[in-house]
């Protein structure tokens, strides 16, 4: 296992700069997930740590040993992608086997090896049949299994499931977090939706345009978001923004004014007159709850398994708030809205992106 550090770490594709001088230090046996939209550089920040990809500049050290210099194939990282090649011609049992064989490794070890991993991975029923008819869930299990065979230092894996339907999703998480609980390898996971990230991470690595913009726990980018992206690129529903003024040590949203919570004055100072505030879906509710209350206009009702998601226009603002299955709005209807201020966060004003 192994440490992996990167130093003002640059990639740059001519004039294209994809990743812009990121800093991070991912501990011996932890789970990071990097997390991002479309395009942001992380699948140019895992294969330079895979040494698959030419570092711009700065470095990338394993425990503490730069790697720069150091080719793909003597780094020990064992890589998986959402592209599972399997060789159709050979059994699954060979498939597996074949980074074992290519390394000259004796045909009792590579036996052992290779039963022992398709047991962890639930393959062994499988080990004589050939590719085709495979699952698309069976034959990501079995490209991972032939990636983590060889026993690697580190397990990088690029959006390996993102192609997957919402079952086989799931299952394959919980292969994955079961992975690392077996092995305890030092895992970088790379995927666009936040919810696999928050769920399988130890800490989750957020970037966007080529820079990191928060590193923290799943609790903390999810509570305590560096910045506005964070905030509203991790959660689902996604948070809601209302524009806010300033007035002394309070702000006023759509007419009605908030004294801020003492910890989030300096803060507010900092922002100046005008702002954002952010609140999420899960820490607003419907009807006087003795916090913040917002008088708004009911505007529609989307009723889920266990709970309904309802949909305000507070002044021109349209937020939305998880609230009891019982409860429900009716288009027009005036409704009051509360909020904690306990989970207001203060912004600054800026455009709203929107995410895939
Ligand atoms: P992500 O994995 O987050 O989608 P990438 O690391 O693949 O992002 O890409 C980051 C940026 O670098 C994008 O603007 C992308 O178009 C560009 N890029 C990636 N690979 C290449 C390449 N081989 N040549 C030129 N530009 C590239
Ligand atoms: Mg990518």
């Amino acid at each position: 296992m192994a440490r992996i550090r990167a130093e003002n770490l640059v990639k740059n594709y001519g004039s294209v700069k994809a990743v812009l001088g990121i800093e991070f230090d991912i501990a011996d046996g932890e789970f990071v997930a990097i997390l991002g939209p479309s395009g942001c550089g992380k699948s140019s920040t895992m294969r330079m740590i895979a040494g698959l990809e030419e570092i711009s500049g700065g470095q990338i050290l394993f425990d503490e040993r730069p790697v720069n210099d150091i080719r793909a194939r003597d780094r020990n990282v064992a890589m998986s992608f959402e592209n599972y090649a399997l060789y159709s011609p050979i059994t699954i049992f060979e498939n597996i086997a074949f980074p074992l064989r290519a390394s000259g490794m004796n045909a009792s070890d590579v036996n052992r090896r290779v039963h022992d991993i398709a047991r962890k991975m639930e393959l062994e029923p499988l080990l004589d049949q050939k590719p085709t008819g495979l699952s698309s869930g069976q034959a990501q299990r079995v490209s991972l299994a032939r990636a983590l065979v060889r026993e690697p230092e580190v397990f990088l894996l690029d959006e390996p499931i993102s192609h997957l339907d919402t079952r086989q999703r799931y299952r394959m998480r919980r292969f994955i977090k079961s992975i690392h609980q077996e092995f305890g390898y030092t895992m970088i996971y790379v995927t666009h939706d936040q919810e696999e990230a928050l769920a399988l991470a130890d800490r989750v690595m957020v970037m966007s345009d080529g820079e990191i913009q928060q590193m923290g726990s799943a609790q903390e980018v999810y509570t305590r978001p560096a910045n506005a992206f964070v905030a509203g690129f991790v959660g689902e529903p996604p948070i809601n923004f209302l524009p806010f003024s300033a007035d002394g040590d309070g702000i006023v949203i759509e007419g009605h004014r908030i004294e801020v919570p003492e910890a989030a004055k300096p803060r507010l100072k900092q922002i100046g007159a005008s702002g954002r505030a952010g609140v999420r879906p899960h820490f607003m509710a419907l009807g006087d709850n003795g916090g913040i209350t917002l008088s708004g206009r009911g505007f529609v009702t989307e009723e889920l398994q266990d709970h309904n998601e309802i949909f305000v226009d507070i002044g021109k603002t349209r937020i939305s708030l998880i609230a009891a299955p019982s409860q429900r709005v009716s288009r027009g209807e005036d409704v009051t809205v509360s909020i904690d201020p306990i989970h207001l966060l203060l912004f600054p004003e800026g455009v709203e992106r929107e995410f895939e």
